[in-house]
């Protein structure tokens, strides 16, 4: 891995090189997957049930259930509780209104709607202050999204949830190998959702998600949700779906999830660089509040003038990224849907920048710093 890191200088080619990512695994992963072409099984198999072991083991939850991506689970597990009787259609979900379009597309699927809240600009996640703020007698759940690898308040937002009898889905897309005062992110809520998307911080070798939960009745039915509904062979208890997730990419994942460490070192590594070097007034760089690990999926900062900012790195052989330029309320598909203006959301669409932060080596991450200092 080293010496693979050590050669990455500017100009950098891409603001994410997956074949970075994969080379140093690609040993590892042909023997994975020469396994699953001579083993006959690629789905419903012994990779995929060892993945979702190994999952649920790496969070400290009871089950993990293997889907195709992490819109599917977060979907499914709406759609489970629905089914369930936790909640029906029309109820409210509160999400912060700052995330990917994927975590409100999963609430509407289900048929519910969506609360979006303003997030705490420091954390940019969930405010807590403002969670509690938009209860309805119609809430029935908080979606924590875990946004950038940064775990949400959950111990302020788990004490609302209990104390307005509210579930707790986290969408925890962007922050696997993160824990919030010792707990890791997939076990702090009711149910969690993963993404393993080529780019996350354990990505597939295509599409794939998981869902975690300690609760029972919950991981039997949106195991069953994702395979057309049905709970045993034949028999459908549900108008399911077919979500699974296949034992390539299962095994492609049980490499991976070996390697999150590692993963999570390089990545804390660069983040660290980046804010004790990078000091520019005209540059918020992230903070983390006592007792969080991030696991930084995105290392995101703050600039007004945003474009020249950008203009200026790719000049100087640095590719940036922005996540994201339009908040979901602001999609053409949702143009109906939201009509309240939320500032502060709109302010940080308008200023984020997110950093080189996969496999960025400490030479070339300090050089980035000292650029951006001189901007
Ligand atoms: C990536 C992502 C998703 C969707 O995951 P897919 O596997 O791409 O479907 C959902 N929520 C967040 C916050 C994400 O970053």
């Amino acid at each position: 891995m080293s010496e693979l890191l050590n050669k990455k200088r500017l100009p950098l080619s891409s603001f994410v090189d997956l074949r970075d990512a994969t080379a140093p695994l690609r040993e590892e992963l042909i023997e994975a997957c020469t396994r699953v072409i001579d083993s006959g099984w690629f789905l419903h198999g012994p990779e995929t049930r060892a993945f979702e072991a190994e999952l649920a083991a790496s969070c400290g939850a009871k089950h993990a259930v293997a889907v195709s991506n992490g819109l599917d689970a977060l979907r499914l597990t709406l759609r489970a509780w629905i089914r369930l009787g936790a909640m029906k259609p029309g109820d409210e979900v509160i999400v912060a209104a700052n995330t990917y379009v994927a975590s409100v597309l999963a609430i509407t699927d289900a048929g519910l709607s969506p609360r979006l809240v303003e997030p705490d600009p420091a954390s940019f996640n969930l405010d807590p202050a403002r969670v509690e703020e938009a209860i309805t007698s119609r809430t029935r759940a908080i979606m924590e999204v875990h946004l950038y690898g940064l775990p949400c308040d959950h111990s302020s937002i788990s004490d609302i949830a209990q104390r307005h009898g509210l579930l707790i889905i986290e969408d925890n897309a962007q922050a696997i190998g993160a824990t919030a005062h010792g707990r890791a992110t997939g076990a702090l809520g009711d149910a969690a959702a993963f993404s393993f998307y080529p780019t996350k911080n354990i990505g597939a070798l295509g599409d794939a998600g998981a869902v975690t939960t300690s609760d029972s009745a919950l991981a039997s039915a949106v195991r069953a949700l994702a395979n057309y509904g049905s709970d045993r062979r034949y028999h459908n208890i549900y108008e399911g779906f077919n979500c699974r997730m296949d034992e390539m990419q299962a095994a492609m994942l049980r490499v991976k999830l070996r390697h999150m460490e590692e993963e999570c070192l390089i990545r804390e590594n660069t983040a660290h660089v980046y804010s004790s070097t990078i000091c520019h007034k005209a540059v918020i760089t992230p903070t983390v509040s006592p007792g969080m690990r991030h696991v930084w999926h995105q290392y995101v900062v703050r600039v007004k003038d945003r474009d020249s900012f950008r203009r200026y790195l790719q000049e100087q052989g640095v590719p940036t990224d922005v996540h994201y330029a339009v908040p979901p309320h602001m999609q053409p598909c949702y143009h109906d849907r939201f009509s309240s203006p939320l500032p502060l959301t709109e302010q940080l669409a308008a200023e984020v920048v997110s950093l080189p932060i996969a496999e960025i080596p400490t030479g070339t991450a300090r050089e980035i710093a000292l650029i951006i200092n001189n901007f």
